[in-house]
């Protein structure tokens, strides 16, 4: 199935049901895409909408971006792929952008992207750019209708902005030039992400903003991913992963029970979808859209 902006924008504008999406990262060596895309499989019962494709800060994670969006494509999955702003310069950028459209990818996720390992700072490529802002309006520049657009949204506001007011002023930047929406870094208290959109409608940003989800899968993966991102860990999911003992199945069935409860409770109160980062891994991912399919 191709389905490009128009069709990806009246889905993602529907208000009949949400739209759901899942994250993958591009597979190291034949046998994780293999394992990937059995996993992309054993996904389409469950009416994903789409699925996105995250870009690597270097090494061969970038370079089969293309080949495993292309195989997603031919599973049937809608792609929006990922491209951040690391190690590239304009032309690059540019040239990637074009190979995207011939893959026939319905969008791209526009982003600054992280300092490859042992950085700590983001330092940008001479001939290339400094935010996500700049990527947006080349993308607009170089296919200007072909692709929706996504950008990425803070729910505990990035690590290196100085407050809230900054944070969303640079939201709000990256959508006047031409975001069609909005992904979230993962959160683990909805209350995070209620706030952040309260503070991103009131600087102007109408586009959807996707919440994204992370089924943790142990208190010690979840420090980890969270300690990178700076996203809180609740008392209350600590407790119930501590109360796992070493049990490391236990403590993947509390994070999949912990993301469901955050999906409902994002339902309820009305998101026009949400996001899942599934980490390649078929068990939480269909143990979770499994729980959410009953009442
Ligand atoms: C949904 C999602 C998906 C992601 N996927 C990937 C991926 O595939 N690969 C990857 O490497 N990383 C990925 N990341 C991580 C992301 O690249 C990092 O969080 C990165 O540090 C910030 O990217 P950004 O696009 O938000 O950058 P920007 O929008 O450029 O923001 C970076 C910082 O600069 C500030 N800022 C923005 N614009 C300006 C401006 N004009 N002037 C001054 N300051 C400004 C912002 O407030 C923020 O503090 C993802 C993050 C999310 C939330």
């Amino acid at each position: 199935m191709r389905m490009l902006k128009e069709g990806f924008m009246t889905r993602l504008r529907a208000t009949d049901r949400p739209t759901v999406s899942v994250e993958f990262f591009p597979p190291k060596t034949s046998e994780d895409g293999a394992s990937m895309l059995a996993t992309a499989k054993s996904l389409q019962p469950y009416g994903i909408d789409f699925a996105s494709i995250t870009y690597g800060a270097g090494g061969t994670d970038r370079s089969t971006v293309l080949e495993y969006g292309k195989k997603l494509v031919e599973v049937g999955f809608p792609i929006i792929a990922h491209l951040t702003c690391v190690g590239h310069s304009r032309a690059e950028l540019t040239e990637i952008i074009q190979k995207y459209d011939a893959a026939g990818f319905a969008g791209i996720l526009a982003l600054r992207g992280d300092p490859p390992k042992g950085q700590k700072e983001f330092t940008a490529h001479p001939e290339g750019f400094t935010h996500a802002l700049e990527l947006v309006k080349l993308i607009r520049e170089v296919r200007p209708q072909r692709f929706a657009i996504g950008v990425a949204g803070f729910p505990e506001r990035h690590p290196s902005s100085p407050d809230d007011l900054s944070d969303i002023r640079h939201l709000a930047g990256k959508v006047a030039a031409g975001s069609d929406f909005v992904t979230t870094q993962l959160f683990l208290d909805n209350d995070d992400y209620f706030r952040f959109v309260a503070r991103a409608r009131a600087a102007g940003v109408k586009v959807p903003i996707l919440p994204g989800i992370m089924p943790v899968l142990s208190l010690k993966q979840a420090r980890r991913f969270c300690g990178f991102c700076q996203a809180k860990i609740p008392d209350a999911l600590v407790r119930e992963l501590e109360a796992c003992g070493e049990d490391e199945e236990a403590q993947r069935r509390v994070g999949v029970s912990w993301a469901v409860r955050q999906i409902r409770g994002l339902l309820g109160r009305g998101v026009p979808g949400y996001h899942v980062y599934i980490l390649n891994r078929s068990q939480s991912a269909i143990e979770l859209f499994s729980q959410l399919r009953r009442a």
